[in-house]
């Protein structure tokens, strides 16, 4: 090891150190003001706490994102150059995200109908009046916006979820879309460019210099910013602890929490090592440790998008992966692969009908399967996502029951028996969702190689 790769190594060490210290600090912060306050933690303290967390750190990483995006997928896709490799390649990492996702549904399926967090008692009964009561309450006192959303999503339902998903991969605008930060648009608009700046060969030379030069400039720019990372997932973790209080996750909701967690641990322990190291024949462990600080970010800031600098900066530089398969595999992964996500709508969904004592039979458990998938791919890497693209899936479980005799239905506001926790799980969601990203490029990055 030369002298600039030890002093690399120990400033990333250093940094995972804070990043760690960050996140703890953080939540104790965030519990001591809430016990301390009593549950009404001064608004001063949480504007204060969002103000580092959202605006500046997040913001600093978010600015990255659309030329990022852009940059590293044309770079990525000419660098790969044949389009029918790229077409390969392509394919098989639809085929890997698809399938994983189908997994971690099934894998939620399957703890939650066995463990039933809803029906306590085991007999049908549900989770009892006071709690569906409060649920229902705090989705009543929900700012109008967050309702509105919801409303729409449900509304809109799965046709709507698919055309929206359409939309975005073939945008009519796509510098529209980049300026209200949609990624997917940004995405599939650079795939198409890439292509073409490969089949147009020395012409297209000078446009793919500037990107290629663009990506290597962001990608340091990300890099200082990762030295904000401690002090914003510090912030993020404080503001949301300190709304919400450790304790919240006990009471009628413990067995809920334990079942998505248990979840997310057995798809992010088990199932993704296993494939990793059956089909990308590395270490898993390892490369969970080299992709740590990823990880960790996922974690701190709830959003898989925000974190994908990260992402791409850990898989090339500590992680082995190719940079045309992270550059190409990696983004897209960001924008429409969430493992946890569909694990966690899968657990959800099923609870909040066991709360309301209704029981679903194999063929709502399959349309949950299918519908989960979808609505996590819909659903963008930004906090909270999952939680609106939820109710696609409860209003296709609707949709089947309506065909039932008595037609059981589930409410729209039994989302509020979940509201006040999703934040803390989607920590937990996001992370399983950059983990899956990751396992992805390292595995495709054998087909690149
Ligand atoms: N926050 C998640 C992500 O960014 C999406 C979700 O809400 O599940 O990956």
């Amino acid at each position: 090891m030369n002298q600039q790769d030890t002093a690399s190594s120990s400033s990333a060490w250093l940094l995972t150190w804070l990043i760690l210290a960050g996140l703890v600090i953080g939540a104790i912060v965030g519990q001591i003001l809430y016990v301390t306050y009593d549950a009404d933690v001064p608004a001063a303290w949480l504007q204060g706490f969002r103000f580092l967390g959202d605006t500046v750190f997040m913001s600093l990483l978010k600015m990255t994102l659309v030329p990022l995006v852009a940059s590293s997928v044309i770079a990525g896709v000419a660098s790969i150059g044949d389009p029918a490799h790229l077409g390969r390649i392509g394919g098989w990492t639809l085929a890997y995200y698809f399938s994983t996702m189908v997994i971690a549904v099934v894998l939620g399926v399957i703890l939650v109908t066995a463990i039933t967090p809803g029906d306590p008692a085991g007999d049908g009964s549900g989770i009892g009046a006071a709690v569906i009561q409060q649920g229902e309450a705090a989705y009543q006192s929900e700012s109008g916006d967050k309702r509105a959303h919801i409303e729409t999503t449900g509304r809109g339902g799965i046709i709507g979820a698919m055309r929206n998903i359409t939309e975005q991969l073939l945008p009519s605008n796509p510098i529209g879309a980049a300026a209200q930060g949609q990624l997917l648009p940004v995405i599939s608009f650079s795939l198409i460019l890439g292509v073409v700046l490969t089949v147009i060969g020395e012409k297209g030379r000078p446009v793919l210099a500037f990107f290629e030069a663009l990506f290597v400039a962001i990608m340091k720019l990300v890099e200082w910013i990762l030295w904000l990372a401690p002090l914003g997932v510090a912030a993020l973790v404080a503001w949301t602890v300190g709304r919400i209080g450790i304790g919240a996750l006990g009471g009628p909701m413990l067995w809920y929490v334990i079942v998505v967690i248990a979840g997310l641990l057995i798809h992010g322990l088990i199932v993704l090592p296993a494939i990793l190291w059956l089909i990308g024949r590395s270490n898993p462990y390892r490369y969970m440790h080299q992709m740590r600080e990823a990880l960790m970010t996922a974690f701190g800031t709830d959003s898989s998008s925000a974190t994908l600098p990260v992402t791409i900066d850990c898989a090339e530089q500590f992680g082995g992966v190719n940079p045309r398969a992270a550059r190409f595999v990696l983004p897209l992964g960001a924008t429409i692969n969430m493992d946890g996500t569909a694990l966690y709508e899968a657990v959800a969904v099923v609870f909040l009908f066991q709360c309301y004592g209704i029981t679903l039979g194999p063929v709502e458990l399959a349309i949950i399967v299918i519908t989960a998938t979808l609505a996590a791919i819909g659903a963008a890497g930004i906090p909270s996502a999952g939680l609106v693209t939820m109710v696609i899936v409860v209003s296709a479980v609707n949709g089947s029951l309506a065909a039932l005799p008595d037609a059981p239905q589930l409410p729209l506001a039994a989302v509020g028996i979940i509201l006040g926790i999703d934040r803390i799980l989607d920590m937990c969601r996001t992370t399983v969702n950059v983990w899956g990203d990751a396992v992805g490029a390292k595995i495709i990055s054998r087909l690149v190689d």
